[in-house]
């Protein structure tokens, strides 16, 4: 198989969320990095975790996590609408640190819901996260990108101008 691109976190969350989406991130066509949504959680990173002096873990120029904190690994986010993804990239985090011996759980705060959920990374888990990462590689692999999913959650996201092109050109003929 052939492999282009190493794959992190946010690949994994773009994973759960749209296939297509991840195959245009991974092309570099757009950013998110302007969004409303990312710099509101720059802030949140900023200010999470007064008491922890573990923060945002850059581990071997692989990945990022958010803060350690004894047995548990931590990130923040906003609000739990994307709770699926969320879990899914932790479970990455997870288990890029069991590859290099360390064990950890995971624990997600959810700022708007005043919520926190932990995630464990089960044998099961970990099957499902080798089968994910090489479904990713195949996707990002591929000469064209997947077709739109259109969802409700495609009105939010940062290619809807992009994949939706088309459609806003012919309802303002
Ligand atoms: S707008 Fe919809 S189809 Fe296009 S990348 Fe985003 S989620 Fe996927």
């Amino acid at each position: 198989m052939q492999q282009t691109a190493s794959v992190g976190g946010v690949d994994l969350a773009y994973y759960r969320l749209c296939k297509r989406k991840l195959w245009l991130y991974k092309k570099g066509i757009g950013m998110e990095d302007e969004s409303d949504r990312v710099l509101q959680g720059s802030v949140l990173h900023e200010t999470a975790y007064p008491r922890l002096e573990k923060k945002e873990l850059l581990i071997d120029n692989a990945f990022k996590i958010d803060a350690i904190d004894g047995e548990y690994i931590r990130e923040i986010k906003l609000s739990s609408k994307m709770m699926e993804s969320d879990k899914l990239q932790m479970l990455f985090y997870l288990y890029q640190l069991s590859l290099r011996g360390v064990v950890k759980k995971g624990l997600i705060s959810y700022t708007k819901e005043k919520k926190t959920v932990e995630v464990i990374l089960t044998k099961e888990m970990e099957k499902k996260m080798k089968k994910a990462i090489a479904e990713i590689y195949q996707i990002i692999n591929k000469a064209s990108p997947p077709a739109v999913i259109n969802v409700p959650y495609c009105k939010s996201c940062a290619y809807y101008g992009f994949c939706y092109a088309k459609e806003v050109d012919e309802d303002d003929a």
